[in-house]
């Protein structure tokens, strides 16, 4: 009896353990992906992201010998319907550990085994299973230091090769073609514009790891919070589809600091905030969707997404060189440099007062590197309302910030085109990237700042003081 095996985010051949798994029975593997309600849910520019990935791992598949079956409609009906098309017996899967997806799995899981079916479900989308990093005390950690020190020293598990063959069943049952889905329906003109900064498949996610090695680690350490230069490894739109393993990224950079390369050991403690983030969410499941520390319930922050200012802040015309030149970025390459993302969702929680999850939201509609726990950690570590977070005083000076990282100007040259004689390409293209209806034209003025950065910094100060520290 054929075994399903239903991917989700883990577009990729190898070190995948439930494949592996699923090879070593013997039996035939019918890989399927479901169009289902968690994937319905997603935002514009992930949505649109991991259909790209779908119909590039369906072409991997079928280079080895075996076919991708697409399908639309609830988890667990289709799968009860793959299993009455084609007599499997089984189901494997990799797990996932956000709630929704947590939530959906284990409904699959009881429905499958009250039918008499196998339903087992494996690692991979993490190094270490949140479950097996526990404090002295037998609970999670909810600092990161202590957290990187638990793990940094463990061995994920050994790497597993893509299979050499993939049988596949006699007769395949029918598939969805994933390209007739409009997973990039809501991404309107912005995904001709992002298109080519996307690197789709297991081939691409390599090629960058590769790339990043042999050029960006070394001058990683110093590099990095540098929005300008290509200093990172952009695998995290890889990662977030698992058409990488964090396996196989971890045991490279490993492999690079033992050869002694600086900004090894910085890159392998950014691979842990990754961990920490689904530790922390799997552990915390409210930290997606509340403030992960109660006390901030209270504070006044603006839940109404629609204000001026907030707009303002998504169509990067703050005023503010920094917010805006990130949020540019990200319309127009997909993702945001880092350092660009904590200031701009400084700003927005900070000098405009606007609750997290007005910018968390935003971020999962634009970027197509979305990862649900890395988005909220980051979201709620910026707030101050997340653990191990940023003090809430702390407030980030843009524009301090962007003659830190930014000394000569590049950053801001290369996304923001107002005003400026000749603008670079990138910044006009962000006017071609956006929705028309914000009419918004490089011939523009730009906007004086929606906040003055000083009595912005006072109004959050005073709105903390009121909440009593
Ligand atoms: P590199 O610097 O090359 O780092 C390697 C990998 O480590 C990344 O690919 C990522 O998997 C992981 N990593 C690095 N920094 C972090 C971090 N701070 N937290 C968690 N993991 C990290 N990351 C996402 O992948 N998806 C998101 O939706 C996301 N939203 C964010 C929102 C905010 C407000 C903030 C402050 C950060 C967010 N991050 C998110 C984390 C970080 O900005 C990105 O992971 C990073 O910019 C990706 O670029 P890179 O792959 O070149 O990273």
């Amino acid at each position: 009896r054929p075994i399903l095996l239903w991917l989700r985010r883990d577009l990729r051949l190898t070190d995948h353990p439930a494949l592996d798994a699923a090879c070593r029975t013997g039996r035939p593997v019918i890989p399927v992906f479901i169009h289902d309600e968690v994937v319905e849910r997603l935002g514009a520019a992930p949505k649109w992201r991991l259909g790209l990935g779908v119909e590039r791992f369906a072409q991997a598949l079928a280079g080895a010998g075996s076919r991708l079956i697409c399908r639309r409609g609830p988890a667990l009906a289709v799968l009860r319907a793959l299993v009455a098309e084609t007599g499997a017996g089984a189901v494997f899967w990799s797990r996932l550990y956000d709630p929704d997806s947590r939530a959906r799995d284990t409904g699959v899981k009881a429905g499958l085994r009250a039918a008499g079916l196998t339903a087992q479900s494996f690692p991979g989308h993490l190094l270490f299973e949140p479950w097996t990093v526990a404090t002295g005390a037998g609970g999670f950690y909810k600092v990161y230091s202590p957290f990187w020190r638990a793990v940094k020293q463990r061995d994920p598990p050994a790497p597993l090769p893509a299979p050499a063959a993939l049988a596949g069943p006699h007769v395949w049952p029918r598939s969805d073609d994933p390209a007739d889905w409009g997973m990039g329906a809501a991404m309107g003109r912005g995904a001709a514009i992002v298109a080519p900064h996307l690197a789709v498949g297991e081939a691409a996610a390599r090629a960058r790891l590769h790339d990043f090695l042999s050029e960006g680690i070394a001058g990683y350490g110093e590099a990095r919070d540098f929005p300008a230069r290509a200093a990172t490894s952009r695998l995290s739109e890889n990662l977030s589809c698992g058409e990488i393993s964090p396996g196989t990224v971890w045991r490279a950079a490993r492999h690079a600091f033992d050869a002694g390369a600086a900004g090894a050991e910085t890159f392998l403690k950014q691979l842990i905030w990754r961990e920490f983030a689904w530790h922390l969410l799997y552990h915390t499941p409210h930290m997606a969707t509340r403030n992960w520390r109660a006390g901030w319930d209270g504070f006044p922050w603006s839940q109404e997404d629609g204000r001026p200012e907030v707009i303002a802040w998504k169509q990067g015309r703050t005023g503010v060189a920094f917010v805006d030149a990130a949020m540019r970025q990200m319309y127009v390459t997909g993702t945001m440099h880092n350092r660009a993302r904590m200031i701009a969702a400084s700003y927005l929680t900070k000098h405009l007062l606007t609750d997290w999850r007005v910018g968390q939201a935003w971020f999962e509609q634009c970027l197509v590197d979305w990862d649900p726990a890395a988005n909220a950690m980051g979201w709620q570590w910026v707030a101050g309302s997340g653990p191990d977070a940023a003090p809430y005083f702390r407030i980030f000076n843009p524009d301090t910030q962007l003659r830190k990282f930014d000394p000569d100007g590049t950053y801001a040259d290369t996304w923001l085109a107002e005003g400026r004689r000749t603008p670079h390409p990138s910044a006009l293209r962000y006017f071609d990237a956006v929705p028309r209806r914000w009419a918004l034209s490089p011939h523009d003025i730009y906007p004086a700042p929606v906040v003055g950065l000083a009595e912005g910094r006072a109004r959050a100060l005073a709105a903390l003081a009121n909440r009593g520290g």
